[in-house]
């Protein structure tokens, strides 16, 4: 079985090669000041890897979920917050409206966003829920023939600058969670007031508190089916853990490779610090942890490929164990660093931060055990 193909490849290369010429001269000036890289998000959208899975016929670059997968890793390599920034824009934000949305929303939106010139964010969380998402409060009404939507998003990642959201409101009574839950598309106005939030890591991702007052839609802004948003909601999220699971990946090898060459360049007792065997077992750990999260994700996005069952149960699994390991990875790499792990000056120190993300967003690891747990209960482990 050969989990990626020459194309899969080629699509490596050519965001490795992105990555290094746009993505690492911005890096740090994003976790330092906070910098959202509007220009540099622009540039991905000429080649085609903001929106790696979307169809060509709206800008897309018509790939798989294995071409996304390595985008994701090789830009996490250089910068957890933009393959992060990426992975919420191309997959959440556009691959939910590629699986789901009207022809004239796609035309209308999709085309713009692949390319770059528009900024698309996912809005479901909210104060009240994460984890519980077929909690959420945000409330959308049917007056006069049009929906009027009120409520508050948390923690949304491009939120700050996007010019489209796709926002997850209640169509019906609370007592009937996920099955009264509809998507809206909906453009930038002045019934959204964006706020910016500081965050430990992924800095530069524009990550916001949007308020929404007197929002107004059309029947035609709905995307998939009235009360039909909870299909929209998982399918795009589990789709999603295996795009973060390689984020990860990425995250890891960058703090990995840091360490590396940090290592064998400190000299300490009159010895390269990678002489000494703690460090090359160190070293070696490291290593095998990321192949393993890699081969994991690579997995992951080949059952997704291959339309298998059981890729919803190994979604979960890649992402829980790779944002673990980026965490681990991340943080052997600044041990290995010593005092200069612990400054600012060290990038181990920022893919430290950028990690711990990946346990939390779409999906706590605690989420992913409560949904493994629960498709063992269904038989789906064999
Ligand atoms: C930087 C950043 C970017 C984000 N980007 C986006 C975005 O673009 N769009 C978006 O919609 N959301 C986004 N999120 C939100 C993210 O998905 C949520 O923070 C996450 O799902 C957790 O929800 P919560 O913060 O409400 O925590 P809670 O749900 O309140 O969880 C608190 C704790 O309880 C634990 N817990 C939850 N359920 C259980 C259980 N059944 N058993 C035991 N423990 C449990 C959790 O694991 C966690 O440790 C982002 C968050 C951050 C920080």
């Amino acid at each position: 079985m050969t989990l990626l193909t020459q194309e899969h490849e080629l699509a490596r290369r050519t965001a490795r090669e992105f990555a290094e010429k746009y993505v690492e001269p911005v890096a740090r000036k994003m976790d330092r000041e906070n910098y959202y890289p509007r220009e540099v998000i622009r540039e991905a959208g000429k080649l085609g890897l903001l929106t790696p899975t979307v169809s060509p016929e709206y800008g897309g670059g018509g790939g798989d979920l294995r071409t996304a997968v390595v985008v994701l890793e090789e830009l996490g390599r250089v910068s957890g917050g933009f393959s992060l920034l990426v992975e919420a824009y191309g997959i959440l934000f556009a691959d939910a409206l590629n699986n789901f949305a009207t022809k004239r929303q796609k035309e209308e939106v999709l085309s713009k966003v692949a390319a770059g010139e528009k900024i698309g964010a996912f809005a479901l969380s909210e104060p009240c829920c994460g984890s519980d998402a077929a909690a959420i409060q945000t409330q959308a009404e049917k007056r006069g023939g049009e929906w009027v939507i009120n409520g508050t998003k948390m923690w949304i990642t491009n939120g700050l600058y996007a010019d489209y959201y796709l926002v997850a409101a209640r169509t019906g009574p609370r007592e009937a969670r996920h099955r009264a839950i509809t998507l809206f598309l909906l453009p930038r106005s002045k019934c959204i007031e964006a706020s910016p939030i500081e965050v430990m890591g992924v800095r530069g991702t524009g990550t916001a508190e949007l308020k929404l007052s007197d929002c107004r839609a059309g029947d035609d802004d709905v995307v998939g089916k009235v009360n039909g948003g909870w299909e929209v909601l998982t399918t795009t999220l589990n789709i999603g853990r295996t795009a973060v699971a390689a984020v990860a990946v990425g995250v890891a090898r960058g703090a990995y490779e840091e360490a590396l060459s940090w290592a064998r360049n400190r000299e300490l007792f009159g010895r390269r610090l990678v002489e000494f065997q703690n460090t090359q077992f160190e070293l070696a750990e490291m290593l095998a942890a990321i192949e393993t999260a890699r081969t994991l994700t690579y997995y992951s996005a080949y059952l997704y490929d291959t339309k298998s069952p059981h890729f919803v149960l190994m979604t979960h699994v890649a992402k829980l164990q790779s944002a673990r390991i980026a965490v681990d990875v991340a943080r052997r790499a600044v041990q290995i660093e010593g005092g200069f792990g612990y400054s600012k000056e060290s990038k181990a120190e920022m893919f430290y931060r950028d990690a711990k993300i990946l346990e939390i967003g779409e999906g706590t690891n605690e989420v992913m055990k409560y949904v493994i747990y629960k498709l063992i209960e269904k038989g789906s482990f064999h």
